[in-house]
């Protein structure tokens, strides 16, 4: 491998600063190289400590991380890996600093936006994701979240989190039950093959989010979303859409087609003219008189925010509720054993996360 796994002291080379953010199993620092004084982010990865434990990451699942990361590196819109650490509980991913938060919060802060201020957002992810199609390297966590830039105030935007992606060669029966529900393709609900295709569905979610802060297959619940996509049932509406042009629509319609083998490829939307914009005889853009609402986006943020507080509210009452009945089982024990209840303090938190199950674990 290109890059070398150290099981060094990260300390010794390294200043570890304040937290830039966290995820399931992994929390990323700012850190400071004490030759250099050159900035990184370190994502601290859990380690899985026995096979049969659902927390922690397993070592296979990282090293997929770190081999897709090295294998792809290099590109404008890819996060690029400098190095790895290993510790017996941590793996530690030195990686490239992304310090412009995500595109979706950069948006939301900016006055107005027009489609093809748009279009060129979603060219560049179009470009990171035809350089990683170009290896059959999926993604498979395509979402906002993901999508950073590189620096405030910049418009180059970064993909991060490969934590989910692996190279799946054409005509490849994987199946997995992997991503978050809102952005999976039919193939994942219907436990089908996947592919480079996958990922071009979640752009077609991403890009329908980005015009209107609507999310187009989203139901009251799980289940409901995942009937929405496998009906590929969305719509768009007119309160969200009004203002749309057909182009934009057109480019969304060709990426929620349910066989994959017929959803538009990278290289497909590339040549879109959504995203080339008007050729040099055309006189006017039609993107440019095609506002979007920041007002919605801003809204889609602070919904998102509040599910993720929900999440938290769902997984304090699991526990609150998990010791309850540990503490109920454990009296009721003791009275039958006839010694004095003892007060249970340990419980084993398990995330009711976004993520579907990885049915590879
Ligand atoms: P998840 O559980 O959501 O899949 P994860 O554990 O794989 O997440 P990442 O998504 O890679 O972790 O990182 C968690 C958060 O840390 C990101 O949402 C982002 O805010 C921040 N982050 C990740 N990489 C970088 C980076 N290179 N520079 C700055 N911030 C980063």
């Amino acid at each position: 491998p290109l890059v070398p796994w150290s099981d060094d002291l990260f300390e010794k080379y390294y200043d570890i600063c304040e937290e830039l953010g966290s995820g399931q199993f992994a929390v990323v620092r700012r850190v400071v190289c004490k030759a250099t004084g050159e900035e990184f982010a370190a994502k601290f990865i859990r380690k899985r400590r026995y096979a049969t434990s659902r927390r922690g990451v397993t070592r296979a699942h990282i090293e997929r991380e770190v081999d897709v990361l090295t294998e792809i590196g290099g590109h404008d819109a890819i996060i690029r890996l400098f190095a790895v650490f290993e510790t017996p509980s941590e793996v530690i991913l030195v990686l490239e600093l992304v310090s412009g938060g995500e595109l979706f919060d950069h948006v939301c802060a900016k006055e107005c936006l027009d489609e093809a201020e748009a279009a060129a957002f979603i060219k560049q992810i179009l470009l990171g994701v035809k350089h990683l199609h170009s290896r059959y390297i999926c993604h498979l966590d395509l979402k906002p979240e993901n999508v950073m830039l590189k620096r405030r105030g910049e418009t180059q935007i970064k993909l991060i989190d490969f934590g989910l992606s692996r190279r799946i060669p054409p005509g490849s029966q994987t199946k997995d039950m992997i991503g978050t529900p809102e952005f999976v393709a039919p193939e994942i609900v219907n436990f089908e093959a996947l592919g480079t295709a996958t990922d071009m569905w979640a752009l077609g979610v991403v890009t329908y989010i980005l015009l209107s802060g609507g999310s187009p297959f989203l139901g009251q619940t799980r289940d409901e979303t995942f009937c929405n996509i496998t009906a590929v049932d969305y719509h768009f509406d007119d309160c969200y859409f009004h203002s749309t042009s057909a182009l934009a629509k057109d480019f969304i319609r060709r990426l929620f087609v349910r066989d994959p083998r017929k959803r538009a490829t990278a290289e497909d939307c590339l040549r879109h003219p959504w995203i080339t914009g008007p050729d040099a005889e055309d006189t006017v853009d039609p993107r440019k008189n095609a506002e979007i609402s920041i007002a919605h986006i801003h809204a889609f943020k602070v919904r998102r925010k509040w599910k993720q507080a929900f999440h938290v509210v769902l997984l304090c009452n699991r526990l609150t509720r998990n010791a309850r009945i540990r503490l109920e089982v454990a009296r009721k024990q003791a009275l039958i054993d006839g010694r004095p209840p003892q007060v249970e303090t340990r419980f084993d938190p398990v995330m009711d996360g976004e993520l579907l199950a990885d049915a590879s674990d």
